[in-house]
């Protein structure tokens, strides 16, 4: 009882140390949380309904909790302060100051939210980290979030959950701090949706990996001062052969071979990267060596429920902005909106994000309490890469030749979000899965 009573008393200090940190939310949590309840209540009872009923018009929540809501209030303020006013400066840089943001994220706790207290995590469930990237989806553009996201729950779970503490303690413990960046090497040139094909390999030499190969594709790799590598560790079959590494990006051998550009995603720096003779020592192997595939499996089912969470708000954000502009746009004496085709289409599109926020939610609530949720994820996933092209196009449509430009949301929305059917395992890749689940895929 003493112990358990330790255990939420540790917890609680250290949440309350996070955002005691975070100058923004001088309130504790209780207060800023019955602030909200009570905004809520008179919102509800006012006579004009809702034109949403997302997340944040309820309380009465299926996963989030009062907890959930105010550390979506404190992220909300700094993205108001810290990221939103210069988004349209760092899309045109082609790059954002990663260090510089994640050290106010850091700072703020929002970084480590599911990571262990002892590393400087905030200990929370994986319900918090949703609740985070939906949060997060109210960044005006996609390449900032998916840095974010990176950083989080996608190079740093198999860490957490599997690296030695003098591992953690090198690498995990910075990153949630915000002093260091980090990317994810999976993907080469010849192996993007067949992770299992990948070449480069990290040959044992007395103490140390000599690596030599390449990564494509990573996001942060510009910046980033560690990367969890995933390579071939000795000549087993694949799948069995495979370890992650935590590489320091500083070694010598490792070449930052260009920056690529892309059609969306501006902010965001995506690297190709070459190794050469690297050396790093074995004990940087996460885990047990040869179990990379399977970490990295394991790791793809957040990354993949965190990517369907970002781009929630997103489309709810498009969505609202699109009814605001055709509400007050006027073609043959009435607006835009008036026309059915146009608040029917979306009312639909509407109707399928919250369809996909309940799976998203059943997916995440069934995942904290320890079941394989991959059917889920996956299918939430391809749902989800399917929707944003739906949603961005219509939406587009509505703007007129306004859409066409760069300087609405929509269009950012539109190029960024292509992303999603093809990043993190293609919608292909999503319904082999799903097949396979549902043993409907022909054995070869
Ligand atoms: C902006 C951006 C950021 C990225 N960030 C990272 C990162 O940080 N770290 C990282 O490791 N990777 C990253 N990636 C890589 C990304 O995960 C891969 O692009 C993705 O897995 C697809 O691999 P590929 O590009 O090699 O396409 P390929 O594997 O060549 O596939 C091409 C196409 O084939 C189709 N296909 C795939 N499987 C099947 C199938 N079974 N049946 C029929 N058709 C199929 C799909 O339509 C797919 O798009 C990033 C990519 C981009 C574009």
């Amino acid at each position: 009882m003493r112990k358990s009573t330790d255990k939420i008393l540790t917890f609680t200090m250290a949440l309350w140390k996070r955002f005691r940190l975070l100058n923004l939310t001088c309130r504790p949590f209780y207060r800023s949380s019955s602030v909200c309840i009570r905004r809520k209540i008179s919102e509800n009872i006012s006579s004009k309904p809702k034109a949403s009923t997302d997340a944040k018009s309820t309380t009465d929540h299926l996963i989030y909790t009062d907890t959930h809501f105010a550390l979506k209030e404190s992220l909300n303020k700094i993205i108001g302060q810290e990221i939103n006013p210069y988004v349209d400066e760092w899309e045109k840089a082609g790059q954002f100051p990663a260090h510089k943001i994640f050290k106010i994220l850091g700072n703020a706790g929002f970084l480590g939210v599911t990571k262990p207290i002892e590393y400087g995590g905030l200990g929370l469930d994986f319900s918090y980290s949703v609740a985070v990237s939906e949060e997060l989806g109210n960044i005006r553009c996609g390449g900032v979030p998916m840095a974010i996201g990176v950083q989080t729950d996608m190079a740093t779970p198999a860490l957490a959950r599997f690296g030695s503490p003098e591992l953690k303690e090198a690498f995990l413990v910075p990153t949630i701090s915000g002093d260091k960046v980090c990317c994810l090497g999976v993907s080469e040139v010849g192996a993007g949706s067949d992770v299992a094909s990948i070449m480069t390999e990290a040959v044992r030499k007395g103490d140390e990996f000599v690596i030599n190969g390449g990564k494509m594709w990573t996001t942060n790799g510009i910046q980033a001062d560690w990367m969890c590598l995933l390579a071939n560790t000795s000549d087993g079959p694949p799948h069995k052969n495979k370890s992650l590494i935590c590489l320091p990006m500083n070694l010598p051998g490792i070449h930052i071979a260009r920056k690529i550009n892309k059609i969306g995603m501006w902010s965001s720096d995506t690297a190709e990267v070459f190794f050469d003779d690297v050396r790093v020592p074995c004990k940087n192997v996460i885990g047990q060596e040869g179990m990379g595939f399977t970490y990295q499996m394991l790791q793809f089912q957040e990354e993949r429920l965190w990517g369907v969470a970002n781009v929630l708000t997103a489309m709810d954000n498009v969505i609202q902005e699109t009814i605001q502009y055709t509400r007050q746009r006027k073609i043959f004496k009435q607006p835009v909106l008036h026309h059915q085709s146009v608040h029917f289409r979306l009312a639909e599109l509407a109707t399928e994000v919250e369809l996909l926020r309940s799976l998203l939610h059943r997916a995440t609530a069934l995942y904290i309490k320890g079941n394989d949720v991959t059917k889920l994820a996956s299918m939430a996933k391809l749902k989800a890469g399917r929707l944003v092209r739906e949603v961005g196009d219509s939406c587009l449509q509505y703007w007129g030749g306004m859409g066409f430009t760069s300087e609405v949301l929509v269009s950012r929305f539109y190029r960024d979000s292509r992303l999603m059917s093809i990043g993190a395992g293609a919608d292909e890749v999503m319904l082999s899965i799903i097949c396979k689940y549902m043993d409907t895929l022909p054995r070869k």
